[in-house]
């Protein structure tokens, strides 16, 4: 029989409150894979155990979504059996992986100590079944290219190759909610996802400026969070009307000061819609110095204009890393298509770099936004997004 061992990452490491993170866990492991049949789901130390109730379950299926779940470090389909060496030996030959490699190494963990061989001697035992079982096989221990694991638990064993990378971080919803602003870029979907895997729930939010960017370019950010949700779970995206604040900025404001006084809109706009979603902070895609509005003196004018925190998981991070990111959680293709964001249409041509915020804040008053930006949180257009596969 086999089962899907999913190995919890950080939340081992917590105190009293263990329970109630590893409770949400469980509760996400069970809704992800229940698409793929009937399985129990429960937990033992630090591993959580899946088990299909019939043959109908597609337990491939259920691997694959089981690696988008955050707070799970590492997993593995696992076959099942009787704690013996020979019910060990009889399943050797599902391992089929193994005819795609040409070295390995067996190991052994021993949790029953009531078992008769210890640890070192499974292997040795199991290492010569595998070689009689796969001869072009080649024992390595430094740098074998799989590891088969036997492992004696409590009341059964269990065989596996090398466990594959989790999704890592911590269980959804358990950090509380926050604003992303998503643009449609590389940078603030991943600036999202980096922050859902810590634990924050996500409130999207995209500033839209009909008809300075077309109808696409509201269907990318879209599509980017429907790419978002095959690892958050269903969203809503909140759609801002941002054209009467630009207008105003352009008409009122010196052109090099534009992006900041957009920034800083988008700040208190985004606050709002945090109050109104009992959200505690905000999330940007900003990284230092990556363009004149994410120097040091520029974030530091857009942040005086938000009242609670703004994070930027993305702030030390250079593109070329972001952009592995954004391919490894499937935005990329998606983001890279080339439509006009609201800030590239009103980019000045020499944009200050070292905004002042007492100058900044000058500017800001002549532009009297404040009933404009009120409209903007008043209007907003919800889009629904369940959950993709
Ligand atoms: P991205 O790749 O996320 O678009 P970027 O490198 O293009 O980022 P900017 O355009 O300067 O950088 O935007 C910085 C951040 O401001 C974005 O990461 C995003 O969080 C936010 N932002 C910019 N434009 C918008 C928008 N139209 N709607 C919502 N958020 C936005
Ligand atoms: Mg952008």
């Amino acid at each position: 029989m086999e089962i899907l061992l999913l190995k919890m990452g950080e939340i081992v490491l917590k105190g009293l409150n263990r329970r109630a993170f590893e409770n949400k866990l469980l509760s996400s492991v069970a809704s992800c894979v229940a698409r793929y049949g009937e399985f129990s789901v429960e937990s033992r130390q630090s591993t959580i155990y899946v088990r299909a109730k019939d043959h109908s379950c597609d337990m491939t299926g259920a691997f694959e979504e089981a690696g988008k779940v955050f707070g799970i470090a590492a997993l593995s389909i696992a076959i099942q059996c009787e704690q013996s060496l020979d019910a060990l030996r009889r399943e050797i030959p599902r391992l089929t992986r193994l005819n795609r490699v040409k070295t390995f190494k067996a190991e052994a963990r021993r949790a029953n100590k009531s078992f008769p061989l210890t640890s070192p001697q499974i292997c040795a035992e199991l290492g010569q079944a595998i070689l009689e079982e796969f001869p072009h096989l080649k024992v390595d221990v430094k740098t074998p290219e799989e590891i088969v694991w036997a492992e004696i638990r409590e009341n059964h064993a269990y065989l596996h190759l090398k466990a594959s990378p989790g999704a890592g971080g911590l269980p959804a919803g358990t950090a509380g909610r926050a604003v992303l602003l998503l643009s449609g870029g590389i940078d603030s979907p991943v600036a999202g996802w980096r922050m859902a895997r810590r634990g924050i729930e996500l409130m999207p939010v995209h500033f839209y400026s009909y008809p300075y960017t077309s109808p696409e370019a509201k269907d990318k950010v879209i599509k980017l969070a429907e790419l978002l949700s095959v690892w958050t779970g269903q969203l809503t995206l909140r759609v801002v009307s941002f054209t009467a604040i630009q207008e105003q900025i352009r008409k009122k404001a010196p052109e090099d000061v534009f992006t900041l006084l957009m920034r800083r809109s988008m700040m208190r706009i985004s606050a709002k819609i945090a109050e109104n979603t009992q959200s505690g902070a905000l999330i940007t895609g900003d990284s230092l110095g990556q363009v004149a509005s994410q120097t040091l003196e520029a974030i530091s004018v857009a942040d005086a204009a938000s009242p609670i925190p703004v994070f930027r998981p993305l702030i030390g991070e250079d593109k070329e890393e972001t952009v592995t990111t954004s391919r490894k959680i499937g935005t990329y293709e998606t983001s890279i298509l080339p439509h006009e964001d609201c800030c590239s249409v009103f980019t000045p041509r020499h944009p200050k770099t070292k905004p002042r915020l007492e100058k900044i804040e000058h500017f800001e008053s002549n532009c009297e936004l404040e009933g404009l930006e009120k409209t903007a949180v008043y209007d907003v257009e919800c889009v629904k997004i369940p959950k993709q596969d």
